[in-house]
């Protein structure tokens, strides 16, 4: 069993995305490309934002954001504290301090109350400016950004939506990468909306940002790249990716969100008296980028990742350390206390998750665990 089938995926999309390379290899436009042009505008008409820019990756993404709004030494960029690496490296990266705020044990997501604690402290301390929040949709499921919002527009700070896990997300009809000033997101192969190699994408909605962030993906160009008016990156979308995607992102909307929520509603329907189960209230959506569990402590996780593995079933610990704990963050970041996160890290454990685990695999993972519990 795959703890992501991306090879079924590919059997089942392999002749339209052959076709589709294809067609870039004929051509030969191989770096800004027509399908590059088509992937964004698709990506913002389907995300409902006016301006969708590609680029490198989902890092190089979020850093993009941050060098738009001039983001650099004296800024408090607050970030969840139980995330991928990714959403506070760019903060250090461009001279910014990370201020790493605790999560909610029921969404794993940034808590709006710690949030605001942490924009107090900060601005009692009075050594930094808060000036970002980043909010991250983890495992797919957006956070919760009517409460973020208060927060934000209360202090003067943007909102940064790190949707690199949450494409295709909603919460009622509004979806995933259209909740931030800026929201960004990554194609990185294994992601909700995936491609053959690395990628990602910048949506907002602001005419100048957007201008911007074209800029600073490619050199700093002015009027063209051989006229260079800032210092920026050399982070593109390449076409074949694109071409790979306009195919994926047809497959995602029309059939793999809509199975990967029947199967997570199957896990959660079967699993909910044993361990407990990832929380979606209304009028949430989960896009599933992860199925992730809490067990009772970490010795349980680890037994059942054994009684797992014995059946041939992978499970995954999405994240085992804290920001906080990071060694590249050491004297780097601050934390005003993320127990919440401490603790999640040490019980949480990934399951197998895609649109394409047959029911037969979702039920065997299902009897594993049972078993386990019994
Ligand atoms: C994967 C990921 C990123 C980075 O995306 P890349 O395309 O790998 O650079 C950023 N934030 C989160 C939450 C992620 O899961």
């Amino acid at each position: 069993m795959e703890f992501r089938d991306l090879k079924k995926q590919y059997e089942v999309l392999s002749k339209k995305i052959n076709q589709n390379i294809e067609v870039v290899m004929r051509e030969g436009n191989f770096i800004d490309g027509r399908q590059v042009d088509e992937l964004e505008r698709r990506l913002a008409e389907y995300v409902g934002v006016k301006h969708c820019i590609t680029c490198a990756n989902g890092t190089d993404a979020l850093q993009l954001a941050l060098m738009v709004w001039n983001i650099g030494p004296g800024d408090a960029v607050f970030v969840p504290d139980f995330t991928f690496f990714s959403s506070a490296e760019v903060i250090s990266l461009v001279g910014a301090t990370p201020i790493f705020v605790d999560v909610c044990k029921d969404t794993f997501n940034i808590d709006p109350v710690a949030l605001e604690n942490a924009v107090e402290q900060v601005q009692q301390d009075g050594k930094l400016r808060p000036a970002v929040a980043v909010a991250v949709d983890l495992f797919g499921l957006p956070a919760d950004y009517k409460r973020l919002k208060q927060i934000t527009e209360k202090y003067g700070m943007y909102i940064l939506e790190d949707g690199a896990q949450g494409f295709g997300g909603r919460i009622g009809e509004r979806r995933a990468c259209s909740f931030g000033d800026i929201s960004t997101t990554s194609f990185f192969p294994a992601k909700p909306l995936g491609c053959y190699g690395d990628g990602g994408a910048v949506f907002t909605d602001n005419d100048e940002w957007a201008m911007l962030l074209r800029s600073y993906k490619v050199h700093g160009k002015g009027k063209d790249k051989y006229d260079n008016v800032r210092i920026g990156l050399n982070s593109r979308l390449d076409t074949i990716q694109a071409s790979i995607l306009l195919v994926k992102l047809e497959a995602f909307y029309k059939t793999e969100l809509e199975d990967v929520n029947c199967i997570a509603g199957f896990y959660s329907e079967e699993l909910k008296k044993y361990v407990k189960i990832p929380q979606v209230k209304e009028p949430f959506y989960s896009s599933w980028a992860q199925y992730s569990i809490l067990l009772n402590d970490s010795a349980e996780r680890e037994q059942l990742q054994v009684a797992l593995k014995e059946q041939q079933i992978p499970s995954m610990i999405y994240y085992k350390t804290p920001l906080h704990l990071q060694r590249a963050f050491e004297e780097k970041g601050i934390c005003y206390g993320c127990s919440a996160s401490e603790d999640i890290s040490k019980r949480v454990l990934s399951l197998p998750m895609s649109p394409y685990l047959s029911k037969g695999d979702a039920e065997a993972v299902v009897k594993a665990v049972k078993d386990f519990f019994e």
